[in-house]
């Protein structure tokens, strides 16, 4: 039971507008679709419909590419760096102007906290933008040389579990470096997607430059595989990131895949436990656990392990579930049906394997798509909940005696995206951080994220980086 019993404090959604359909954000204009059939888009929360939306056809996906070539040699390739930095300045102004909006938007369309969207994600896509607005004309000193050119256009598709800020990293570093783009948002998540297309013609972006094709995976399938794009930009599932790679193999494209992860969050015996608790409930429940860099598979030091658990069980009987427009919402709603399913089958598959199962007493609404926050205890490497990534609010405990045991049981894993480490020693933190095969290490703390760092896998998890300076690389001809 939540140790306070707040009550509602539900964020308006009077200030979004969402309208009963939707067209193709296409050469900077809202247009009808040549081939494209319709579906309904829902609020996961309550299963209400919020709108029909297109999903994209083949002719649409060219005409798109098109209107892109055309706004790439028309425009946008003849433009100094200053002039698209001014343009990515407007924008991230934009996204802030429209801050609470675009936080609302998301949560409603995705099921995420509004904690969570206001505070988190909102603020780094406006980060994210003016960070390579920064870059825009400074692409000379980035270390690729002098006068490094853009690609061309870019086809990039993007998941549901962050859906304005994966778009944010797509459109950014790709704008900044001279290219147009094609981006595919994903089919459960298309609104915030659509309302950027509005602030792209409130900023007055030269048309063709960003075009937003909705859609499922047969439009993102047609977009990779246009003869048309000089990049593909990928996040999403690997099994999703081995076709793409496949269908690009042999051709002129250029690819940057960030896909799965199953992260370790390494607890040390000397680590503060209560901060650890922090760190460990941010790794796994921030997102409903939707998060690729999940730290989904605690290792805890044996010595400190009853301790750890018995603090953690208690901090997450405070949680709190449900409406995601509630200020006080800590956990959302999981964002499909099908993600659902998936979270359900595989926490069924961990009690069949032997693991044991615990939630804290938690009430589910009625409507919508939910799932309580999960621990696993008694949790081997071989089980299933211990290797795949599971994509929601399901953490695996296991445990460790030694530092080398640590590494070696972190390690162990197909992909390589993320990893944490809990200790009071800064040394211990170093000797960890060589050792770990993640792309990120964080240290006493988990789920940070800053526009000036790389971002990336090892493994299954992809290749190529986003953030920081290396982001610009999969953007420019080097
Ligand atoms: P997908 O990888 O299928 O989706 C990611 C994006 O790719 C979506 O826009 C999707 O469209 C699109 N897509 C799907 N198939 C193709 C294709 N053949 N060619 C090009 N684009 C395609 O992830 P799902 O949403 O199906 O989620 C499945 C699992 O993937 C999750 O349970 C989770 O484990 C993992 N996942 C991992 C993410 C990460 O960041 N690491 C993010 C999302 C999911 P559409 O939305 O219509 O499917």
């Amino acid at each position: 039971m939540p140790t306070f019993e707040y009550a509602p404090a539900p964020e308006s959604r009077s200030i979004v507008d969402i309208q009963p359909s939707y067209g193709l954000y296409i050469g900077g204009e809202m247009v009808e679709p040549i081939d494209g059939t319709r579906f309904k888009t829902v609020n996961p929360a309550t299963e209400e419909v919020l709108s029909e939306v297109v999903a994209a056809g083949p002719q649409d996906v060219d005409r798109a590419v098109d209107a892109a070539r055309s706004a790439y040699d028309g425009t946008w390739s003849r433009l100094s760096g200053r002039d698209r930095g001014k343009y990515l300045y407007r924008l991230a102004r934009l996204v802030q102007e429209r801050s609470r909006e675009l936080a609302v938007l998301e949560s409603i369309d995705n099921g995420k906290p509004i904690r969570e969207s206001r505070d988190v994600d909102v603020p780094l896509v406006a980060a994210h933008f003016f960070y390579y607005a920064g870059w825009a004309d400074k692409l000379d000193y980035a270390g690729f040389g002098p006068d490094p050119r853009a690609l061309g256009v870019a086809a990039q598709v993007i998941p549901w579990n962050f859906p304005l800020l994966m778009l944010a990293w797509k459109i950014a570093p790709a704008l900044a470096c001279g290219n147009t783009v094609v981006l595919k948002p994903a089919e459960t998540t298309p609104l915030t997607a659509l309302a950027f297309a509005d602030i792209c013609q409130q900023a007055d972006l030269p048309p063709g430059v960003v075009n937003i094709l909705t859609g499922a995976g047969d439009t993102g399938r047609a977009l990779v595989e246009h003869p048309g794009v000089d990049k593909v930009a990928f996040t999403g599932s690997t099994e999703v990131g081995r076709q793409i790679a496949r269908s690009v193999a042999g051709t002129r494209k250029k690819v940057t895949l960030e896909l799965g992860g199953k992260a370790a969050n390494v607890v040390f015996d000397d680590a503060p436990l209560d901060q650890a608790i922090e760190g460990i409930v941010n790794g796994i429940f921030f997102n409903q656990g939707h998060v690729c860099c999940a730290g989904s598979r605690l290792l805890v030091q044996e010595s400190v392990a009853d301790e750890l658990l018995a603090g953690l069980k208690r901090r997450l009987t405070t949680l709190r579930l449900g409406d995601p427009l509630d200020k006080n919402t800590d956990i959302g709603a999981i964002n499909s049906a099908e993600q659902l399913a998936k979270i359900r089958l595989l926490s069924e598959v961990g009690e069949t394997e032997g693991a044991e199962r615990w939630s804290p007493p938690c009430e589910l609404p009625g409507r919508g798509f939910w799932f309580p926050p999960t621990v696993f205890t008694g949790v081997s490497q071989s089980h299933r909940i211990a290797r795949e990534e599971i994509f929601g609010p399901v953490l695996s405990v296991l445990t460790f005696r030694t530092p080398a045991e640590a590494v070696e049981k972190a390690n162990n894993t197909p992909y390589g995206l993320s990893a944490g480490v809990w200790t009071e020693k800064g040394s211990r933190i170093l000797w960890m951080a060589q050792r770990l095969r993640a792309g990120v290490v964080w240290a006493n703390t988990f789920n940070r994220f800053d526009p000036t760092s790389p971002f990336g896998g090892y493994k299954e998890s992809g290749y190529g980086r986003e953030g920081g300076r290396h982001g610009l690389e999969g953007y420019l001809d080097v």
